[in-house]
């Protein structure tokens, strides 16, 4: 086997089971391996550590598939991955009855780094984000229709992330029958048209699915601004709850246009849902000035940090829509405020969301703490899977 011995004392994180493997705590590689072929990995005295895949262009140069000596890398074991995964979303409650899409593999935290598979009804989007998965595409997909049985499964690995491993962008069927342009899915009573191949992600934001079925339980008479709305996540969850009025705003045409469809799906009348076109940070000032108020705000914003260097200029961005959104609720309002980076820990959203109130002027209290859907899992040895993150805040 191809080994990848390690610096002294960098064994550490992969004795706690932590996957990654980092080019700067590799000091020898041996036998030459090519780009996601597995190799062993020891410390620099020799001892068996994991079992991973080699990426020679990545940072992140190993990712451990196994802390088993035994265990070897080949269609069983990507069979037993896949299987336990299934069987763990099965013993989630409403997978596939309260809620039609869902997350079966989570990529590290479901023993399978770089790979992501939604289900969306019948059919699987899957994402290949790491050489390892990337070499072992054939058998993976192969191994998924026949465990899944799904109709069919769709690719979208366009996404820049690929590039740091050496590989490029791509999607497009990988087995079955092509996906309809809309699927329709069922998240609780809230139904949705998905388009899983101009979509965000791989099509919907199915992590927030909980965070959205909550406003939906508390959004009776509420007048609700739903900034960075896509779809219309948010925003039909709230106008099918009983909100007095929705108002949707997103700077894409196309990502308004498809929630409006989707709040014609769900029964909601034209008159109790608006869109507005526009960037939010604009908006939001001029909401102020006109002196336009909500009962409930709801901010889901984009990825604002995707590196470390990006995460002063991601604060400040926060920071500014937490004032916003607190200054234009109504008194006793509610501010729902959410972060997918995972760069930002939730101390630090906390504390930059409390900076926000201070700056507003408002005093509020924490009335509950978001996380993403289970489904979406986060392994207790790998916390970095653990992104999304929000607040309830009451003023
Ligand atoms: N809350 C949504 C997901 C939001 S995704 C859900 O539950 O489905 C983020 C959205 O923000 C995208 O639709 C994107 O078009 C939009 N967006 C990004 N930057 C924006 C800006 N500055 N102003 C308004 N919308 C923005």
């Amino acid at each position: 086997m191809k080994k990848v011995i390690l610096e002294k004392g960098r064994e550490k994180s992969l004795q706690r089971h932590h996957p990654w493997i980092f080019s700067g705590a590799i000091k020898q590689v041996e036998g030459k391996p090519g780009r996601g072929e597995t190799v062993d990995i020891v410390s620099i005295g020799n001892d068996w550590l994991a079992r991973g895949s080699y990426s020679p262009d990545s940072q992140i140069t190993v990712r451990a598939w196994t802390f088993d000596k035994d265990e070897n890398i080949d269609r069983d074991f990507f069979r037993r991955k896949i299987v336990k995964a299934l069987e763990f979303r099965q013993r989630l409650s409403g997978i596939g009855t309260d809620f039609t899409a869902y997350r079966i593999i989570a990529a590290e935290s479901d023993g399978l780094p770089g790979l992501i598979v939604d289900r969306y009804g019948d059919f699987l989007v899957v994402q290949f984000l790491a050489s390892g998965v990337e070499l072992h595409k054939p058998l993976i997909i192969e191994l998924l229709a026949e465990l899944t049985a799904c109709k069919g499964i769709y690719e979208r690995s366009d996404v820049a992330v690929r590039l740091k491993e050496g590989l490029t962008e791509t999607a497009g069927l990988l087995y079955g029958e092509e996906p309809p342009a809309k699927i329709e899915i069922r998240e609780h009573a809230q139904k949705f048209y998905v388009d899983v191949r101009q979509g965000h992600k791989t099509g919907f934001y199915l992590d927030q699915r909980d965070n959205r079925d909550y406003l939906y339980k508390h959004a009776v008479g509420k007048t609700v601004l739903n900034c960075f709305s896509y779809t219309g996540g948010f925003g039909v969850a709230a106008a099918l709850g009983g909100a007095a009025m929705v108002t949707n705003v997103d700077s894409s045409a196309p990502m308004l246009a498809q929630g409006s469809e989707n709040m014609q799906l769900n029964g909601i009348d034209e008159k109790r849902y608006e869109n507005i076109e526009a960037d939010v940070f604009c908006l939001l000032r001029k909401f102020r000035a006109e002196g336009r108020k909500f009962d409930v705000i709801v901010l889901d914003p984009p990825k604002f940090a995707d590196a470390k260097n990006h995460m002063d200029k991601a604060c400040r961005g926060y920071k500014d829509i937490a004032i916003l959104g607190f200054q234009l609720l109504n008194p006793g309002g509610q501010l729902y405020t959410f972060s997918c980076s995972g760069l930002m820990v939730p101390e630090l959203f906390l504390k930059i969301t409390a900076d926000g109130a201070l700056d507003a002027g408002m005093d509020a209290h924490i009335i509950k703490r978001f996380s993403q859907a289970p489904d979406h899992a986060v392994s207790l040895h790998f916390p970095e899977s653990q992104y999304l993150k929000g607040l309830l805040l009451n003023i």
